[in-house]
């Protein structure tokens, strides 16, 4: 073991340990009041976000300003890092699960005020006019704008944020294990519902954030859930037992009887026909995630029968209601890695190297 990888670990061992939802954290103290913010900014692909301090922004008329509890950090903010995705803006500060409370309020918003507790999700605005947003799927909208993508996300001490799409939350989770419900959850929602609800024997290709809330959501509706991992990473296979998976393994292993659905959450265009080859006649494979690498040729015998092959896009604020209200009274059992916010760079370079299980959440 080189020295970074013995410091790492040790860190990881004293300070940084995984927590579980239910277990006591160690209260942090408000910060002092300051004019000031301070941010993890990205100026340029493949370079490190850079800490900065900014003044305190304030709200626009439609928009609440929340002083940020927790952000986890997403798949989908490593593509944005690596320039995997179009970026609207730069510099803009990453960052699109949000859990924080409201300390000042734009003088239109009628629905949320200062104390609130809210999330803010990815999905920041969206027209209102389009055919996408008129047919209930403003996860198509036309000229969307999302958070930590097109305006500044929550790798911050504050954040501004349309007060139409924040997401009312309780208190009965502390942030850092409610963070990852943001996105991971909410995108694993709706690929769930995408898998369609008569899939009984589920497959999970890549079992990061999403896939470990996924599960335990699959298994509390009653289905069987089948988790594929990196071949050979037995670590994140025992993981996923222990959340309720019949069956775990490498992702180069057939199952014993075929699935009726498989969502790939792994950013990793090989596993689509692995996935194919997986579902029985009939199944569908969802892909779960925002960027992929390429989708090697296939033989059409595997699509054949009436395979279905579909992708995700965004959420909606439906969709998020409808999950916080079941996961409401369920306790999920959210694994996550608590970071201070100035190590963003170093959570970022954890998820991409696959080191985590469960999320890792930044705390400012
Ligand atoms: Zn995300
Ligand atoms: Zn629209």
């Amino acid at each position: 073991m080189v020295l970074p990888e013995v410091l790492r670990t040790l860190k990881r061992l004293l300070g940084n340990a995984p927590t579980l939802s239910g277990m006591p954290m160690h209260p942090r103290p408000n910060p002092r009041p300051s004019e000031n913010m301070r941010a993890m900014v990205m100026h340029a692909v493949g370079q490190p976000l850079r800490l900065e301090e900014r003044p305190l922004p304030e709200p626009g008329p439609d928009e609440v300003r929340l002083r940020v509890e927790a952000c986890a950090v997403c798949r989908t903010d490593l593509h944005i890092v690596d320039g995997e995705l179009p970026l609207p803006l730069l510099p803009v500060v990453p960052g699109h699960e949000i859990v924080g409370i409201i300390d000042r309020v734009g003088s239109g918003v009628k629905t949320l005020r200062c104390g609130d507790r809210v999330g803010v999700p990815w999905l920041a605005h969206t027209c209102g006019h389009c055919d996408y947003c008129g047919s209930g799927r403003e996860n198509l909208c036309d000229q969307p704008v999302f958070t930590g993508h097109g305006r500044d996300g929550g790798f911050a001490t504050h954040v501004t944020a349309e007060a139409a799409f924040c997401l009312p939350l309780g208190q009965t989770m502390d942030a850092v294990h409610m963070a990852p419900l943001m996105c991971a959850g909410l995108i694993g929602w709706r690929s769930l519902r995408m898998a369609g609800d008569e899939a009984r024997r589920i497959g999970l290709y890549g079992f990061g954030a999403a896939a470990h809330l996924v599960l335990q959501v699959a298994r509390l509706q009653g289905r069987e859930v089948h988790a594929f991992t990196r071949p050979g990473d037995v670590r994140t296979q025992t993981f996923a037992r222990g959340l309720g998976a019949t069956w775990a393994g490498g992702s180069d292993s057939a199952p014993v009887r075929p699935l009726d659905a498989a969502i790939i959450f792994a950013p990793v265009g090989d596993l689509v026909p692995a996935a194919l080859r997986a579902v029985r006649k009939g199944g569908r494979v969802v892909c779960g995630g925002i960027h992929m690498s390429d989708i090697p040729g296939f033989p059409y015998r595997i699509l054949w029968e009436e395979r279905q092959l579909l992708s995700v896009a965004n959420l909606t604020r439906a969709d998020a209601t409808a999950f916080l209200h079941f996961v409401s009274g369920r306790s999920l059992r959210v694994v996550s890695t608590p970071y201070a916010l100035e190590q963003a760079n170093e959570a970022l370079d954890d998820l991409r190297s696959g080191r985590l299980q469960g999320a890792a959440v930044l705390v400012p």
